[in-house]
């Protein structure tokens, strides 16, 4: 089983990431969480390239290919053996922070980017995607108000996209998605993935 958190910067999917493998173990299944980008070897090196500040203006289609090439090294080296070996492999991040980020955000085509990582990932799809969503600035105050890195410095307008952009992800797909509001107390958002998540457990 894949299940992928996804969302804007401070939406706590990183938390929710833990506390839902937490959860999982206790049920007694093997669990892997992982994140993108920067899971494996090359992966950190794309991340390190991807989040520089220096790179800032990067060409839009590079950055989305970039993207692409972490997310197929992560597939065929961590996920794919993961899922094979029967675990629940949870992710940080996965395709559609690509069509929100590139997509919306870099007003980049979907379709096109849609295709690009349907051959990066040989096709694979999440069982479930969680959907932290947050307006946006609160996502900068609860990351202390600095840009951490070349994202973050965007504009609000971008981050608006962004945020818009996996909304629609999710109105598209909703058997595949669960939307949450990020504003929520974190037990009460960590309860209500397990309400959506335990009728589809394996036995
Ligand atoms: O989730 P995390 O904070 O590790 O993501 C690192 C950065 O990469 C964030 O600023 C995020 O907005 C950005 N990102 C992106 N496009 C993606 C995935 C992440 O711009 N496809």
């Amino acid at each position: 089983m894949f299940l992928v958190l996804e969302g804007g910067e401070g939406a706590g999917k990183s938390t929710q990431t833990r506390q839902l493998a937490i959860w999982l173990r206790e049920e007694g299944f093997d669990v892997l969480t992982t994140r993108e980008p920067g899971a494996t070897k090359i992966g950190m090196r794309l991340r390190a390239m991807l989040l520089d500040k220096e790179n800032t203006g990067m060409s839009a289609r590079a950055e989305a290919l970039l993207y692409a090439a972490d997310r197929a090294e992560h597939v065929d080296s961590v996920i794919r053996p993961a899922l094979e070996r029967g675990a629940i492999v949870i992710s940080d991040r996965y395709v559609d922070s690509t069509l929100a980020y590139q997509g919306a955000g870099r007003e980049l085509v979907q379709e096109e980017i849609a295709e690009l990582n349907g051959w990066a990932t040989g096709g694979l799809v999440p069982d479930l995607t969680i959907l932290l969503d947050l307006p946006v600035g609160q996502g900068m105050e609860r990351h202390g108000g600095r840009p951490a890195d070349r994202l973050e410095a965007e504009s609000d307008e971008f981050h608006e996209r962004v945020r818009k952009g996996f909304l629609e992800l999710a109105d598209r797909d909703p058997d595949r998605y669960l939307v949450l509001d990020a504003q929520d107390p974190q037990e009460a958002v960590t309860k209500a993935i397990q309400r959506r998540l335990r009728p589809l457990l394996p036995d």
